[in-house]
């Protein structure tokens, strides 16, 4: 899952990323208001975390020229904690969710994983496709009852295919579950998980359309 960060604080935007990723995102961050929107154009996200005090536009102004655009990206607010009518407008202008700073990281993976979930259609904690079963809360991953464990940015091109569940899914929207700005990108890097893939469930459970993508059976 590819996730924008738009946090101007250098030290609280660092801490962040860092947890992110280490929870398994792929995290890009935007240290103003006004770069937000030129981002999201970039490449295919899956949730903003959106801080309201930012630099040349703030939050709720991103927020508000996102939906004006159609745009159903989940968003998570930041905010100040005590701010009671900053959390009424920014879920007014279409924030799914919001925190209030300080906040525990643990509540912020909780949040982030229920905003995520809502707009994947599941009800649950549990992401199914076939018989594969991946626990959005524990990263713990099965496949007709039996555990199966694999590197983070495997499971995460996992998970986008059994999101996606029966569609092909573009080399570059897998791509850009696992990297982010920062990351070098290997022209077969892809092909490198998808055969590891195969490796563990089964030569025939992913299909290749050349020049398409990739499709999970
Ligand atoms: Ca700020």
């Amino acid at each position: 899952m590819r996730i924008l960060l738009a946090e101007d604080d250098p030290q609280f935007g660092e801490s962040l990323e860092e947890a992110l990723t280490l929870e398994g995102y792929a995290v890009d961050r935007c240290l103003r208001g006004d770069s937000v929107l030129p981002a999201l154009a970039l490449a295919p996200y899956d949730a903003l975390i959106l801080d309201i005090g930012l630099p040349g536009s703030s939050g709720f102004a991103v927020l508000k020229q996102l939906r004006e655009r159609g745009s159903l990206l989940p968003v998570l607010l930041l905010t100040a904690r005590d701010a009671v009518s900053d959390r009424v407008k920014g879920l007014d202008l279409g924030a799914d969710d919001y925190l209030g700073k300080p906040f525990a990281m643990d509540e912020l993976f909780a949040r982030l994983r229920s905003c995520l979930r809502r707009t994947a259609g599941a009800s649950g904690p549990l992401l199914r496709a076939g018989e594969l079963q991946l626990d959005l809360v524990s990263r713990e991953l099965s496949c007709k009852g039996q555990r199966l464990t694999m590197p983070v940015k495997e499971l995460a091109v996992l998970e986008v295919m059994m999101r996606n569940h029966g569609r092909f899914v573009p080399r570059a929207r897998l791509e850009a579950s696992i990297y982010n700005w920062d990351s070098q990108v290997g022209s077969n890097t892809v092909e490198v998980y998808i055969s590891h893939l195969r490796k563990r469930l089964g030569s025939e459970a992913i299909e290749t359309l050349r020049g398409v993508g990739y499709r999970l059976l």
